[in-house]
């Protein structure tokens, strides 16, 4: 393939367009490349890293440690109150679009821990019944999102910290536009309203 003809787009962009192995693909190379750019020199010493082919991974000759591309995780949930479903939007966004709510795992965090940390910083609501969905590789710019349902106890949303322009309840019948099915906010919603439909 001639390099001058392919026309580079942000992977982001095309999200909506891409099957789940086209993007497991894509997500993956956006993390290496990322971590390759990243990795010229060791952080003890300062010397050039050289990359070492039979471990995958850069290394120092000051230590010989393996440098693996790092991955952050992320809790992702969708809250629920029967027929309602809480999401929200963040200034990125296009017009219209809510998604579900995301952050970041810290460090001595267990991850239904960050979930209730999270959305009670985020929307200021508390949740329970913390109920495991599934993972997916999101590569913006390199985060692991293990993905949950939760349910609402109580609380009014106020928007806590500065992360979302805006967050509601939605009627599962009356939605905005949410997320493509590639990424898993919009599964764990399609997921969500499917089985409630069969309830
Ligand atoms: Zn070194």
């Amino acid at each position: 393939m001639d390099p001058n003809s392919v026309n580079f787009v942000d992977l982001r962009q095309i999200l909506g367009f891409l099957d789940q192995s086209s993007f497991l693909i894509a997500s993956r190379a956006s993390i290496l490349s990322a971590w390759a750019l990243n990795s010229k020199f060791c952080s003890l010493c300062g010397k050039a890293y050289s990359f070492n082919e039979a471990e995958g991974a850069f290394e120092c000759s000051c230590n010989n440690a393996p440098n693996y591309p790092s991955i952050s995780p992320c809790i992702i949930t969708l809250i629920h109150d029967d027929d309602k479903i809480l999401l929200g939007r963040s200034k990125f966004f296009p017009p219209n679009m809510y998604s579900t709510l995301a952050g970041f795992i810290e460090a001595g965090e267990s991850a239904e821990e960050a979930l209730i940390r999270e959305v009670k910083e985020e929307v200021n609501v508390q949740v329970s019944d913390i109920n495991y969905y599934s993972s997916q590789s999101w590569p913006f710019p390199a985060q692991l999102m293990l993905g949950y349902f939760c349910k609402y106890i109580e609380g009014e949303i106020a928007l806590n910290d500065m992360e979302l322009e805006d967050a509601r309840w939605f009627n599962i019948k009356e939605l905005p536009i949410i997320p493509p099915d590639t990424s898993i906010s919009g599964q764990l919603i399609r997921s969500y309203i499917e089985d409630h439909s069969k309830l």
